[in-house]
Formats: structure tokens, sequence, C-alpha cells
């Protein structure tokens, strides 16, 4: 008899002919996050389970596996023999508070186990009673449960709950995208959404030292690092845009600033993209938010993007409930922590709403942006958020 901890496994079943393959990025995403504590992670009968953890871990163990994409639920169970007098012998172990009512449900996985599964589960059921008197069984809405699963494995798990964990796709089984990554409460917010659905990441940050402070740039990388709970570890490619803004300052109409900035940020994020084969480009974009976010200026940065798709995943959201998620996926307080962004320097009285594509390529022949493109590339640090 001994403690787990079983993890069910959602939409994965979906995927017939590919299941292995999204099977094992899960139980390698699980390993991953759960390597700094002592424990087994196995397959058994179309669950996994982690086991031999030290008791003293089971909390921050069951914590970690709620962030991991691709796990439905978790259920902390006790693991017995599949033999009729040891599951007794453990049922009359279990204590529910007086005078409470309880249902005890069987699934019978093993169909060579002796007893159906309703008739395992009412004599479980009277074990339980013959235990406490003030009990009582109610099978439509009972206040307590006693879950039994009987496994083909010769294995039975007892559990009481069974706790909903962040769902959506094992990270890493749908591509690789590279997040705009800013101080901000919704980039973080996108970076999450793309990660449920399997998207690993990478990030790009654009910084402006010194006009931007060295505390900006290291509360994007703590919000780098809290967000690789939920997507594993991943890079951050930090590129100095100070050069870059100076010159478009010097040179082109105060209005266009923020369109010709976004537009060489997209420029300098898809040939990243292309050296290190990131399939998407994704930004923390609101429909109306602010100035650079109407479809007029979407329309003025996607097109200096040649082939990868540009994924908005808060388009259609309202800032709250955005910060809703912000503050479920813990990035909310980091995010509202003061500090300046790249685009608040040299920032226009009067940014255009509607940028129209002939104007902004007229003013973008002020600059040579080829010259500025490259220099930035060849200046990118890099950090893993291993090391933050
Ligand atoms: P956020 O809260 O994510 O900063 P925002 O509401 O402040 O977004 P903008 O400043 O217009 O909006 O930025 C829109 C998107 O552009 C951001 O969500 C992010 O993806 C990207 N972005 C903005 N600034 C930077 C930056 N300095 N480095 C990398 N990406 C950035
Ligand atoms: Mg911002």
């Amino acid at each position: 008899m001994k403690e787990v901890i079983l993890i069910r496994y959602g939409e994965i079943h979906l995927k017939g002919k590919n299941r292995g393959y999204f099977e094992k990025v899960l139980i390698n995403n699980i390993k991953n996050a759960l390597q700094s504590y002592n424990c087994e992670v196995n397959r058994i009968a179309g669950r996994y389970v982690v086991q031999n953890y030290e008791e003293i871990d089971r909390e921050i163990i069951i914590q970690r596996l709620q962030q991991i994409f691709g796990i439905y639920s978790i259920s902390p169970a006790t693991e017995i023999d599949s033999n009729i007098s040891d599951i007794e012998e453990y049922v009359k172990t279990i204590r529910l508070p007086q005078n409470s009512t309880f249902k005890v449900e069987v699934n019978r996985a093993d169909k060579l186990f002796p007893f159906k599964s309703y008739e395992f589960a009412s004599k479980l059921g009277g074990v339980i009673l013959s235990q406490n008197n003030t009990l009582k069984v109610d099978v439509h809405s009972p206040e307590h449960y006693v879950y039994v699963d009987i496994r083909e494995s010769g294995k039975t798990y007892v559990y009481y709950k069974v706790i909903k964990c962040a769902g959506g796709m094992p990270v890493g089984t749908g591509g690789k995208g590279l997040l705009l990554l800013s101080g901000g409460i919704d980039s973080p917010v996108a970076g999450y959404q793309l990660a449920h659905r399997g998207m690993s990441l990478s990030a790009i940050h654009f910084h402006s030292y010194p006009y931007t402070s060295e505390s900006a740039k290291q509360k994007v990388l703590t919000l780098a690092k809290l967000l690789s709970q939920y997507a594993g570890d991943f890079k951050i490619y930090i590129v100095s845009f100070t050069k870059i803004q100076e010159a478009i300052h010097k040179y082109c109409r105060e209005e266009y600033m923020i369109t010709i900035m976004r537009r060489i940020m997209f420029r300098i994020a898809e040939r990243l993209s292309n050296k290190h084969r990131f399939q998407a480009i994704i930004t923390g974009e609101s429909l109306a938010q602010v100035a650079s976010q109407t479809v007029e200026s979407m329309t003025s940065t996607n097109e200096v993007i040649k082939v990868l798709p540009v994924f908005r995943p808060l388009i259609g959201m309202d800032k709250d409930q955005i910060v809703e998620i912000a503050k479920k996926i813990g990035t909310f307080e980091t995010s509202i922590s003061p500090y300046e962004d790249c685009c608040t320097v040299f920032l226009p009285e009067h940014p255009l709403i509607k940028p129209v594509l002939s104007k902004v390529h007229d003013e973008e022949k002020k600059l040579n942006i080829e010259e500025l493109i490259k220099e930035a590339m060849e200046n990118i640090e890099v950090v893993d958020t291993k090391d933050i």
C-alpha cells in the first residue's frame, strides 16, 4: 500500500495515431517539471502515476502538476493490491466526518475482478457504515465520494477528490512560437494562451537602455521565469532598440514613431524566427486597446512579415478578462510594478491611429532600415529561464 498521485490527461485521447507522440511529450514535460523533487513518474494502464515521493513534497508536486498543459485532472490516491480483502481492510480505515453522507463509486477496468462495479460499491459502502454508524449513503447528492478504481495492472486506487488542472495540449506538440514579451500585463498572458495549446515558446524583448533601466529588463526576465512554470524553460532574446529609436526620432515624422518602431520589431522578430525555426510570432495585442492596436495599425505591422502567422490570442478580450488570467497565472503583480517600456520612449503626443501604408513607406525611406536591423541582430543577448 502506498500514497501516489494519479494523473488523467484529456484531449490527447482525441489524437488517434499521434497519441503515442502526445503521451511521450507529456510525460517528458511532467518529468522536467518535477525534476527537483525525488519521485518517479510511471505510466500505468492509461494513466500516469507519480510515486515514491517524499511526503513533505506532496503539496508542491500537486501544485506543479496543476500547471502542466495536457493534464486534465489529478487525484491524490492510495494504491492497494487488487484483492478483495486488502481493499476491504483499507476501506475500514477511511474516516469521513460524523453525520455526513457518502457514496462509493467503483470503476472496474479489470474485467476479471470477481464483482461487478455496483455490487462491489455496495459491499464497500457496508464496510464503511460498519465503522461509523452516524454516516449515511446518498447515491444522488452525497457530501463525500470514495472512488475505487480497479485497474488492469493488478492495482486498485482509492481516492476522494478530483482536482481540475490546466487542460490544453502538452507544450511542444503545437510548434514553436516567438513571443514579443514586454513588461506589461498582456504579453505574458498571450504566451500562456499559446503554450496552453501546446506551442513551445521563445521570447524576444526590445529595450532602450539607457532610456529604459536595467530594472525594466529584470522585470521582463522575472515575467519570463513565471511563464516558464507553464511553458517549460525557454530562451529570451534581448535586443537593444536604442539606436533604432534614435534614428526614427531623428529622421521620421513624430507621429509615425510607434508605427515604424513596431514594424521594425516585427521585422527583427521574423528574422530571428527564420534563424531559429520559430513558426509563429505571438503578441499581446487586443483590438482598440491603444492607438497601435487598431486594425489599420495591425495591417501595417503585418505587412512587413513575409511568411509567418502572427498570433494575437488576446485580440477579442477586454482588459479585465486579461487581468483575470494574469492574476490566475501569477504574472499580474510583477506586471503592474512600475517600469518603462521602450514603446514609451520618444512617445509622440498624437500617435497615428490609422496609418496609411504609402505614407509609412515614405517615412521609412528616410532610414537605413537594413543597416539598423543588421546591427541590432548582431548584438542580441540571450538569457535562458533556467538561469534566472
Ligand atoms: P503589454 O501589456 O503586453 O505590454 P500593451 O497593452 O502595453 O501590451 P503595446 O505596448 O502596444 O501594448 O504592445 C503591444 C504588444 O507588443 C505587446 O503585447 C507585446 O507583445 C509587444 N511589445 C510591446 N513592447 C515590447 C517590447 N519592449 N519588447 C517586446 N515586445 C513588445
Ligand atoms: Mg506594453
